[in-house]
């Protein structure tokens, strides 16, 4: 025993003998508020160079862990990927966390979330509006919406749950590749059945406001400062963007990668999302590489919350080395 804790337990007996010889005690604080039984809002702010940055968080998808989540590797070796991040070895924690970037003349979202309509599947996301309330930020005042691809989890907030236009004031603005590949009749015939939910949905969103969606060519810059890259393979236009303002850089690479510990830690694992699973891997060392090499501070939707951070290269992959909160912009 230490001095220390022998010093208190010696005070607490006298305390204690104090009390059953009748002597009134101290009044002692108890925690007589009831536990709030809550989180706190999902929003986290930070700079780069001159253009602010809200992170907003639209909850998570605990997916249940089974064989076919990582294709090209086996269950018991996922599992310990999660065991030794202090993860559960039967659900992957999938959070989802959006972008907005103030310019200074201009609001630009990237990526909408789940619109709040994916509660059945994920019943702790929908997160989105309620946080983007918290963070002070108006839809209204939202001046442009660019895409990273066309799964649910990214295109659904373009509507609110009513099927009206989430950010009414703002332009939708999606990969060229993306729109062909998902819009096209021929090859919504030719998919598997797993991926026919995510070609309905992309008609759902997009049919009736298809006069409105302007497609980009991934490789240019889509305003002041945001350049958007050609990232494909988790899905066929999936699109990567960059930020700069001054001497900064800030890199988003969307879903090149799932849960970190899983994707970044083992860069050559392909996720059942991963619609052209080499592919994906490519893209995904190439998006570490240059996070790594350039010291970019690297957003991934899919990681833990506030979801940005820095990669080192290890011996057999990347390590994801997440950024401190701080609380000063
Ligand atoms: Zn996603």
């Amino acid at each position: 025993m230490t001095e220390l804790s022998r010093r208190h337990l010696l005070a607490g007996t006298a305390l204690a003998a104090a009390g059953a010889a009748g002597f009134a005690l101290p009044q002692v604080a108890t925690a007589a508020a009831p536990q709030s039984g809550q989180q706190g809002p999902g929003f986290y702010r930070f700079k780069v160079g001159d253009y602010e940055v809200t992170a907003v968080n639209d909850g998570t998808w605990y997916r249940k862990l089974d064989a076919s989540f990582v294709r090209n590797a086996e269950l018991p070796d996922v599992q310990k990927a999660l065991e030794a991040a202090f993860l559960p070895t039967d659900v992957v924690p999938i959070p989802f966390t959006t972008l907005l970037i103030n310019t200074g003349s201009k609001l630009v979202a990237l990526d909408t979330g789940t619109g709040g309509v994916l509660t059945g599947m994920a019943p702790q996301s929908g997160t989105y509006a309620a946080n983007l309330a918290a963070a002070g930020i108006d839809p209204k005042t939202v001046d442009a919406i660019y895409i990273s691809h066309f799964h649910p989890d990214h295109i659904n907030g373009i509507k609110g749950k009513d099927g009206g236009l989430f950010f009414p004031n703002a332009s939708i603005n999606v990969p060229e590749p993306e729109w062909a590949f998902w819009m096209d009749d021929g090859n919504m015939s030719r998919a598997p059945e797993a991926a026919q939910g995510s070609f309905k949905n992309a008609r759902r969103v997009f049919d009736d406001i298809a006069g409105k969606v302007q497609r980009f060519a991934p490789g240019k810059e889509v305003e002041p400062g945001i350049m958007s890259i050609a990232a494909h393979g988790h899905t066929p236009g999936h699109t990567a963007f960059s930020v700069h303002s001054g001497n900064k850089s800030f890199l988003y690479i969307a879903d090149a990668t799932n849960n970190p510990w899983l994707f970044v830690r083992n860069p050559t694992w392909q996720a059942i999302f991963d619609a052209d699973g080499n592919k994906a891997a490519e893209t995904r060392k190439m998006l570490l590489d240059r996070a790594a090499a350039d010291k970019m501070l690297t957003h991934g939707y899919h990681w833990p919350f506030p979801a940005s951070g820095y990669i080192t290269r290890t011996a057999s992959g990347y390590e994801l080395v997440p950024k401190m909160w701080s609380p000063t912009l």
